[in-house]
């Protein structure tokens, strides 16, 4: 069947050298770095890194679940090797994302779920991190 084969090798990731400077890369970050932060800090090592390489490699990540992407910082999508369950606290000055490895109890009434089963839920928690308060004092 030419379906499911097709569906089996998108499945497949390919490792290339530049995949693996990624993965290594993002492997244990928890600067949850951008795409351009990941081209940055790969280029680096491998001068002829794309753009190009870094976001298609980073969508393809996503797909297959191995990165989260994260919607908290308002200019550019970030992105997150540690895919269990997490919330974050945000700096609205800096754009910082640290994790909060806490469980939250987000049980709510059954009469707000329009029927919805609840597969999941991420808080972002915002505000101004302890280094921009104290520049801000200074
Ligand atoms: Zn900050
Ligand atoms: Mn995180």
């Amino acid at each position: 069947m030419p379906v499911r084969s097709e569906k089996h090798r998108d499945r497949r990731f390919k490792m290339t050298p530049q995949r693996l400077a990624i993965l290594d890369y993002l492997k244990g970050n928890v600067q949850h770095p951008a795409a351009d932060d990941v081209f940055r800090a790969v280029r680096r090592k491998y001068p002829t890194m794309s753009f190009a390489t870094v976001y298609n490699t980073l969508e393809a990540l996503k797909k297959r679940g191995m990165v989260k992407e994260l919607t908290g910082d308002p200019d550019k999508k970030r992105f997150d090797p540690n895919t269990s369950p997490h919330h974050h606290l945000i700096c609205t000055n800096c754009r910082k994302i640290v994790d909060i490895p806490v469980q939250f109890d987000l049980d709510f009434a059954e009469q707000y779920r329009e029927g919805f089963v609840i597969t999941g839920s991420h808080i972002e928690f915002s505000g101004i991190c302890l280094e921009c308060r104290n520049r801000s004092r200074a």
